[in-house]
């Protein structure tokens, strides 16, 4: 089998997400150099942070973890753009894992109790055919051994919380374009929210207002890039 995959590499060779080279038969998803020298937030090793700026005053989260800095044409707009359009699920998949690996090892999961991925609306989810947050989602999870459960939030509005333009806007359309499910289970829990990339932060917003009425909620925020420079 090995011996037909080798061969398979010679006239297929898998190549890095991030920068095209060609892998070696140990490297996964991205070589070794893009794996080191993607430009990581570590947020998590800052409390006051960029992110949990751009929530100040709008949703209270307990911490903002983008694993990735998004920059215009760069690396990362490569991993996401194969992640959203390219079918690559499992390399989605495998950025979680290794963003719950860093978070874990620090000890900083530990009062999580479940991972609740962005969801997308159900015509979107058809047409793509999966959701990149929640493979995002499954991979970070699995790292950290906490439960990811899509059921409790559900996209009822077919909006994109990323055109619009102005923050009074932004106010009148983010409302009831997110329905919790099952509330009651969610009293006194801490929910790790997931998403792609977070950019205004409008589509988090209107996660949270489903979840307002929940008493004793706790939310904090992962995502795979964070794109300050967009805003
Ligand atoms: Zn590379």
């Amino acid at each position: 089998m090995s011996f037909i995959n080798d061969f398979l590499s010679l006239i297929y060779p898998r190549r890095c997400e991030a920068c095209e080279s060609i892998l070696f038969a140990h490297e996964h998803f991205v070589c070794n150099h893009c794996r080191l020298s993607l430009p990581r937030s570590n947020y998590h090793l800052l409390a006051d942070n960029e992110l949990q700026k751009v929530f100040y005053g709008r949703v209270p989260l307990a911490n903002t973890w983008p694993y990735f800095l998004f920059e215009k044409s760069g690396k990362v707009q490569r991993l996401l753009h194969a992640i959203k359009y390219e079918d690559q699920k499992e390399l989605a998949r495998y950025i979680g894992a290794m963003h719950g690996k860093e978070l874990f090892q620090k000890g900083l999961t530990e009062n999580i109790d479940v991972i609740i991925p962005i969801p997308l609306h159900k015509k979107k989810l058809k047409s793509r055919g999966y959701n990149q947050s929640e493979w995002f989602a499954k991979g970070l999870g699995e790292s950290i051994s906490k439960p990811l459960d899509s059921g409790y939030l559900e996209r009822t509005a077919f909006t994109s919380t990323q055109t619009r333009k102005n923050k009074y806007q932004r106010w009148e359309n983010v409302e009831g374009i997110f329905k919790c499910l099952r509330p009651d289970e969610l009293t006194n829990k801490h929910i790790l929210l997931v998403d792609d990339v977070v950019t205004t932060g409008a589509t988090i917003e209107a996660a949270h207002l489903a979840f307002k009425e929940i008493e004793g909620l706790k939310l904090s925020l992962a995502s795979i890039a964070f794109a300050a420079k967009l805003r």
